[in-house]
């Protein structure tokens, strides 16, 4: 298993106190094997992780954009645009929130 890339430690990423953690790719479908290799994934309660898989895409859309500026502080944004083809950084998240954390999710 590749060490994550976003999160150090295991807690959920989404600030919630479960203590069954999933194990969410950032990048899912055909880029999940590739969310695995570059360590693009992070620790969520597994009830948190099903409601943002069922209700809450805004938390889904974030991930990535916390996942694609992980990425590319190490290998950079063409080398993002090879591996994952979309980009999800627009200007406004050019001074990005790195490690967002909970406090933004659950405001
Ligand atoms: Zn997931």
């Amino acid at each position: 298993m590749s060490r994550s890339i976003i999160q150090d430690g295991k807690y959920c990423y989404l600030g919630s106190s479960e203590t069954t953690l999933d194990k969410h790719h950032i990048f899912n479908g055909a880029l999940r094997k590739k969310s695995e290799k570059y360590g693009l994934w992070v620790y969520i309660g597994h009830y948190s992780h099903l409601y943002a898989h069922q209700r809450d895409t805004d938390v889904l859309i974030e991930l990535k954009k916390i996942g694609q500026k992980a990425f590319e502080e190490k290998y950079g944004h063409e080398m993002f645009m090879r591996e994952f083809h979309k980009n999800y950084l627009d200007d406004e998240d050019k001074e990005a929130f790195f490690d967002i954390g909970k406090d933004v999710f659950l405001s």
